[in-house]
């Protein structure tokens, strides 16, 4: 039985920003913002897109990772701590669930982004496995609920 509260928290705003170029077609990019939306919804956030700020999360789609051709994203990481940059890698992510339709891979770019958010949110170097893995099959990409990738 769901055991509720009664508290209600307001949601604290996480700003994003898209670096440029943002090679993400519109449809692509509404259904990752709705996706994410919903993410952040479930881990206590709210959503903010604005232009970058020294404030902001800043987002970076690219083609792939020259370096780590499988990898699906990345968290900036410098010595002492995670930078507030996010990379996503669009040519392995959509190779991995099998489309480039708007609906699948946008979905499956905002859990990418939602994994590396928890990076530099919690500051988080390493995997603990369970919801935060060091890798996703294309299966839970895109069939787990949102929730499972909320940030904590
Ligand atoms: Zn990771």
């Amino acid at each position: 039985m769901a055991v509720l509260t009664g508290v209600s928290h307001a949601a604290e705003p996480l700003a994003l920003c898209f670096a440029p170029p943002h090679a993400v077609a519109p449809d692509v990019r509404s259904q990752w913002q709705q996706e994410l939306r919903l993410i952040l919804h479930h881990s206590g956030y709210e959503l903010k897109l604005a232009a970058c700020t020294p404030e902001s999360i800043e987002l970076r789609v690219l083609r792939s990772n020259p370096r780590q051709p499988q990898a699906l994203g990345a968290a900036r990481t410098s010595q002492s701590r995670i930078e507030p940059v996010v990379e996503i890698y669009l040519d392995p992510l959509a190779e991995l669930i099998g489309t480039r339709l708007a609906g699948p891979l946008g979905r499956a770019m905002a859990r990418v982004t939602a994994h590396e958010l928890r990076h530099v949110v919690g500051q988080q170097a390493h995997h603990q496995g369970g919801d935060f893995p060091e890798g996703y099959s294309a299966g839970l990409l895109l069939a787990a609920k949102p929730a499972h990738f909320r940030i904590r």
